[in-house]
């Protein structure tokens, strides 16, 4: 069972996540402040620490940081919307991932699984290793080497990757990407063979497998 020390001030937050965590077969510790944070993180063995940007007594980054003196466990910082621009400080000072409140519970459970699963290697080759999407700037890359994508191939690629480990079928692509509008699923197959051919130019991995009769998905 992989254990997660929560890092969070909010007890409405604290209270669903637990809760949707422990429903997913983690085990739970949480810190209701920054003291804490640390207290719990030497005092333990965590697979993956969920940490909150304002915390009291200590704040996520002066946390981050000292962790990062002796451990490559991974994190994830939990940002408020307003605190957007606080990212890339957690990024320098070695933050593995980050979501931003309110979050959709899938995909950071999704996001915890990877971040577990690249921490300790297991399910090698993992898919994060080799394929990186960065959303604001509409870049993903393969192996180091970024992928010339359509809008819409793009959009395909990180709907399967924010669910990765989950079959989507076509009308649950089409409905994320087209929003209301119910093309031909077929325009899935194509972009996704399009997708396909793009990162074979960089990598033998398969990143994007067909489930015969359902859909596609990317495993972890
Ligand atoms: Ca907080």
């Amino acid at each position: 069972m992989h254990r997660i020390l929560l890092c969070e001030d909010e007890e409405n937050i604290v209270t669903f996540l637990r809760a949707e965590l422990e429903y997913d077969g983690f085990a739970v510790d949480v810190a209701p402040d920054g003291e804490d944070a640390m207290r719990l993180f030497t005092e333990n063995e965590y697979d993956l620490i969920l940490l909150d940007i304002m915390l009291p007594a200590k704040n996520g980054l002066e946390c981050l940081r000292e962790m990062r003196k002796t451990s490559r466990i991974p994190v994830i910082i939990l940002t408020a919307r307003k605190e957007v621009y606080d990212k890339v400080a957690f990024l320098n000072a070695g933050a593995d991932d980050y979501v931003t409140k309110p979050f959709d519970t899938l995909e950071l459970i999704a996001r915890i699984k990877r971040n577990i699963a690249r921490g300790t290697g297991e399910g090698a080759p993992s898919v994060p290793q080799c394929l990186h999407i960065c959303k604001e700037g509409y870049r993903a890359t393969v192996a180091g080497n970024e992928l010339k994508l359509t809008k819409t191939e793009f959009e395909i690629l990180t709907f399967l990757y924010d669910n990765a480990g989950k079959v989507k079928t076509r009308e649950e692509i089409i409905r994320a990407v087209f929003g209301d509008f119910y093309g031909e699923s077929n325009v899935v197959d194509a972009n996704i063979k399009n997708i396909r051919a793009k990162v074979a130019l960089h990598t033998d991995h398969e990143i994007i497998k067909t489930v015969r009769g359902k859909g596609y998905v990317i495993q972890v």
